[in-house]
């Protein structure tokens, strides 16, 4: 079992990084934007509330989506393993992460940190935003989510840093340049 964080700002490619490797690896790929973006397209409730949070780009609390990621976790008991893409991004998140899986007698083996340089993080998601039709790829609220990036997201580094498990991949340069850096950190376990 491969269990495999991937994180990053905003922009910095996870998605698709993510989509390369639930291919080579087989693992579930369990994003938590896309699980919240699914909540909001099916105009849930819990969808509604987490829309007020996410069209401003601040981050939805951290008890709802502990709550969404476990049951994400718990539908996939039995595969080959997950990669997450977008939490935990803060460290509480991460805190209560670690509890859940210690319990399941399952851990994280690779905490993924995509860096790419801020001015191509903007430039990525404005052209993304040409076409992504999200609320939130506009330049205030990208604005606003780099920098609750680095507030709240970036302390995640530091925890998984004292584990021993953050490994910081050089996210500039092309797609299969990243997805090879990527693949000699998971071939190694
Ligand atoms: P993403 O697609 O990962 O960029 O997420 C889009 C938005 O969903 C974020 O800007 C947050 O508002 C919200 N979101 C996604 N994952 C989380 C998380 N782990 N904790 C809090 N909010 C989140």
């Amino acid at each position: 079992m491969l269990n495999v964080i991937i994180c990053g700002a905003p922009g910095c490619g996870k998605g698709t990084q993510s989509a390369m490797i639930v291919e080579r690896y087989n693992l579930k790929h369990l994003s938590t934007g896309d699980l919240l973006r699914h909540e909001i397209e099916s105009n849930s409730e819990l969808g509604k509330e987490a829309d007020s949070y996410i069209s401003k780009g601040n981050l939805v609390p951290d008890s709802m989506i502990i709550d969404i990621l476990t049951q994400a976790i718990d539908a996939d008991a039995n595969g080959n393993g997950i990669i997450l893409d977008g939490f935990p991004r803060t460290v509480a998140q991460a805190e209560a992460l670690e509890n859940m899986l210690a319990g399941r007698n399952k851990q994280i083996d690779f905490f993924l940190s995509i860096e790419v340089e801020k001015r191509e993080l903007i430039s990525r998601l404005l052209k993304r935003g040409e076409t992504s039709g999200r609320s939130d790829d506009n330049l205030e609220t990208i604005k606003k989510r780099l920098d609750v990036y680095e507030s709240k997201t970036a302390p995640v580094n530091m925890f998984y840093q004292n584990t021993g498990k953050l490994k910081k991949i050089n996210g500039m340069g092309t797609i299969d340049e990243i997805f090879a850096r990527i693949g000699a950190v998971l071939d190694s376990k």
